[in-house]
């Protein structure tokens, strides 16, 4: 293995554009950062869109942009620059495989020269029977390196008589491959399973294989951090790299990410784009911490880490093999945590536009702050602002009578304290209409008119809210304002008498 300690280390992250920025495809560019950064290393991002017919309109921009959002941004590779536009920035470009088409082909063209690779020219008809034939027999499909055996001559004449071909690697026959995985260790393959890959295709795109070798090489990455859904491909990779004769890397496969059923992680079964996460109030740190211990732990205690603290504490040797389940409650227990910690003032700011979505009429007289001050302790995720309180927001609550009357009471003592509540109220004056001091005056006035706690705050909470359950009724009052609260008082003593 040549990677030793005194290299500075590389690593990237490498998505196909095909969509959106996946959980996993955030976990796994969060280690290479990590790792990088821990390292004083370099991490780079490279678009691998050979793919064509996958390639999804705006993913590039979409991918960019969530990884900015979580602050993964990579400051070499595929960058979005200044002007929010699409940029690449570096000393290895271009970082986009579609820009690096001659760059594969003479690479091919390398490993062909040196009998490491040959021209393919079965047709589709053929490759097709000679799948069947070999379901048929009870074998694995395999290429059965028909074209290996085209003499030069052949070549030529196929090649200047422009007849379609691919480029196929030559896997050399029942070898062993063996090489390490940070989190798996010693991994070994045989050859004898390994069919002779495709690295050119047809339109003169390389594949994944040849495209991510050449370019991992030519890009200096020694330390490839990826999922464990690659770990088949790994042995391919390496093949290609002794072929080349090249420094093979690092490798650390990443475990997979699971449902709670231990499936693999799927849509149906919950978000699994960052996107989602985002736009319903998920505070890119409280994701990226979340996502941070999903295969790895630094073995204490502590849940809550930062970026900056995960940089010193993350150890590529301590990742899990075992799979690890996307638990999304936790994920809403590390959210409210980093809302609690936000100021009250950044929280405000990230979470107007969804108090605003969720309530489609605020009036200009409640006091917001009191509102953002509770549902700050309150909620899981900011698209969950206000959800609970809509009755601060209409102004015709239904609720019955008998609701009004605390369980050790009657309507006629009900009525009889609302009364005596009000009359007290109109007399404090706006500027102490706030929780704190409604609480401390609304207690005392109760205790010096003789009454029970219960057969005052109950109506009064009830006739401010008309709900069992809710903040409590200083809060409530103080949100709604003096004129408001008096109001719905004023209506629950019209309901008794
Ligand atoms: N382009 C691959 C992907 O979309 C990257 C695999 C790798 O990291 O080698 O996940």
């Amino acid at each position: 293995m040549f990677f030793n300690k005194k290299l500075k280390i590389r690593t990237r992250f490498a998505p196909s554009p095909t969509g959106f920025l996946h959980v996993g495809g955030l976990r796994t560019a969060l280690y290479a950062y990590v790792l990088a950064e821990q390292n004083k290393g370099d991490f780079l991002l490279r678009i691998e869109d050979t793919d064509q017919s996958r390639e999804v309109e705006g993913a590039v921009d979409n991918l960019l942009k969530s990884l900015k959002w979580a602050g993964l941004e990579a400051k070499e590779g595929v960058i979005i620059d200044n002007d929010d536009k699409i940029a690449e920035k570096g000393n290895f470009g271009p970082y986009t495989q579609s820009k690096r088409l001659e760059i594969y082909q003479k690479y091919a063209k390398v490993l062909v020269d040196s009998g490491r690779a040959y021209y393919c020219f079965c047709t589709s008809e053929r490759l097709e029977s000679l799948k069947n034939d070999q379901k048929s027999a009870g074998q694995a499909t395999h290429y059965d390196k028909h074209c290996l055996s085209l003499t030069k001559e052949d070549i030529k004449a196929k090649l200047d008589n422009e007849e379609k071909y691919v480029i196929r690697f030559k896997v050399p026959e029942k070898q062993e491959v063996v090489f390490n995985d940070v989190v798996r260790g010693e991994i070994k393959f045989n050859t004898a399973d390994i069919d002779d890959q495709i690295i050119i295709k047809s339109d003169g795109f390389p594949t994944y294989h040849l495209a991510s070798v050449v370019d991992d090489y030519l890009m200096k990455i020694n330390y490839i951090i990826r999922g464990e859904e690659w770990l088949s491909s790994t042995p391919k990779h390496v093949l290609l790299y002794e072929a080349f004769n090249w420094p093979v890397p690092q490798f650390a496969h990443l475990p997979l990410l699971l449902n709670l059923d231990k499936s693999k992680l799927s849509k149906r079964q919950g978000d699994v784009a960052v996107e989602d996460y985002r736009d319903q109030g998920y505070l890119p740190e409280a994701l990226v911490n979340f996502v941070a211990l999903l295969g790895w732990n630094p073995g204490t205690e502590q849940e809550i880490f930062s970026l900056d603290e995960l940089i010193k504490l993350f150890d590529v040797k301590k990742i899990h093999k075992a799979g690890a389940v996307f638990n999304r409650d936790k994920l809403d227990w590390f959210n409210s945590e980093y809302i609690k910690k936000l100021s009250s003032t950044e929280f405000k700011v990230l979470a107007r536009p969804y108090l605003e979505k969720n309530i489609t009429k605020i009036s200009a007289d409640l006091n917001l702050e009191k509102l953002f001050e509770i549902e700050q302790q309150r909620i899981n995720k900011l698209s969950e602002i206000g959800n609970d309180l809509s009755f601060i927001f209409t102004d015709n609550l239904a609720y019955s009578v008998a609701d009004l009357v605390w369980k050790k009471s009657t309507p006629e003592l009900t009525l009889k304290n609302l009364e005596l509540l009000i009359g007290e109220l109109e007399g404090y004056s706006q500027s102490n209409w706030r929780a704190d001091s409604l609480e401390k005056n609304i207690i005392k006035f109760i205790a010096e008119s003789g009454l029970k706690n219960g057969d005052v705050l109950w109506p009064m909470r009830f006739a401010l809210t008309g709900q069992v359950k809710s903040p409590t009724p200083f809060e409530v009052a103080d949100i709604l304002g003096q004129e408001k609260s008096l109001d719905r008082l004023r209506q629950a003593i019209d309901k008794l008498k």
